[in-house]
């Protein structure tokens, strides 16, 4: 047997525990992973503090992500011992996650992690690292570079905006980071900051167009903030909308469309085509600096799971979580 979060129907809503399972209770899916880390994104913790119908078929074992070994296969595409990671295809949603020791799951939601890359360091990514690098490379294939002008990025100490801010500024762009928390400055200048504003100068209503500031922008908060980020985008500028952290509303008008050209990016990291996931993973692999996602990163054991899904929704943790199958 073996460890597993599972959330279940209850009387009054969902529950979720840590419970045993056996290899016998997996789905019936043709390569078995040994899992050593997943991982703690936004939706994992919705899903854990069950704040939000997350997990739309019960029962439902937990996390978004997942990093190990193959350790059974009917694929011709997958040997035991390759290591591979998931990220989203609807795990903790429709199906069965990472949460757990074992798991088992379709051939074609696999990804081979990059020699380059520890199974911790994955899960250090993780579905928010990958989804900060493909809304980085849709910056790129918008023509942005370093000389178009800075970049903003929103939720910054989360772990979204903590992995974008360290990709662009390694890859040279200037980096203007938006956080509501002071205490974290310090924090985002090491990751490559070189400006920071505070939440409010964003989450205030603004006008339908504002001067021209950004060249590109990374939002994961949604809301105003992303109506005031496009009013305050350049002309021929791209924002790349990955999250809601600050509300699933836009009270936005279409001036920044029709006046400035600006591009409104949609990301979805979760159904991303296996081309688009590799290519990812690959220019993380040879982009990422590791010391500073190190910087970024805290190992925690699954144990702990229900207090840190509240820490992270009470706005308490930076960067990224990654969690320890195993303890
Ligand atoms: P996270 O670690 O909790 O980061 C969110 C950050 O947003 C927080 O650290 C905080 O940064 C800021 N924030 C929190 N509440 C806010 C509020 N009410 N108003 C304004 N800012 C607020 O979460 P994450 O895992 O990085 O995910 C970020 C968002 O992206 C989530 O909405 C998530 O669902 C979404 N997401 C989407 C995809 C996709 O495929 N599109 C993939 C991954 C994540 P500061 O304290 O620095 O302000």
């Amino acid at each position: 047997t073996f460890n597993v979060v599972i959330a279940r129907a209850a009387e009054n809503g969902t529950t979720v525990t840590l419970e045993k399972m056996s290899v016998a209770d997996l789905p019936e899916y043709d390569v078995q992973i040994e899992i050593a880390y997943s991982s703690l994104n936004y939706k994992d913790a919705l899903a854990v503090t069950a704040s939000a119908p997350i997990c739309r078929r019960l029962p439902m074992v937990c996390g978004i992500d997942l990093a190990g070994k193959v350790v059974e296969s009917n694929s011709a595409d997958w040997q035991v011992g390759d290591r591979v990671l998931v990220n989203g295809f609807g795990l903790s949603e429709t199906e069965w996650g990472g949460y757990t020791q074992r798991q088992a799951v379709k051939p074609e939601w696999l990804v081979r992690t990059p020699d380059a890359i520890s199974e911790q360091q994955a899960m250090a990514i993780g579905t928010a690292g990958y989804t900060a690098m493909l809304s980085v490379l849709a910056l790129q294939d918008h023509g942005v570079t370093p000389v178009s002008g800075p970049v903003l990025v929103t939720g910054a100490s989360g772990g979204v905006g903590s992995v974008a801010i360290m990709l662009l500024a390694k890859l040279g762009y200037e980096v203007t980071a938006v956080s509501g928390r002071e205490s974290m400055h310090d924090y985002l200048r090491q990751l490559g900051a070189s400006a920071l504003l505070p939440r409010d100068a964003l989450s205030a209503r603004s006008r339908p167009l504002e001067k021209e500031q950004w060249a590109a922008a990374i939002d994961s908060v949604g809301g105003q903030t992303l109506a005031t980020v496009l009013a305050q985008t350049k002309r021929d500028g791209i924002v790349a909308a990955c999250g809601l952290a600050g509300g699933s509303d836009l009270p936005a008008t279409v001036m920044p469309f029709i006046l400035r050209g600006v591009t409104l990016r949609g990301i979805d990291s979760v159904m991303a085509s296996q081309a688009h996931r590799q290519r990812a993973w690959k220019a993380l692999a040879s982009t990422l600096d590791f010391d500073q996602l190190k910087l970024a990163t805290s190992v925690k054991p699954m144990s702990e799971i229900h207090s840190l899904a509240a820490d992270l929704l009470a706005g308490q943790l930076r960067g990224r979580v990654v969690i320890d199958v195993n303890a």
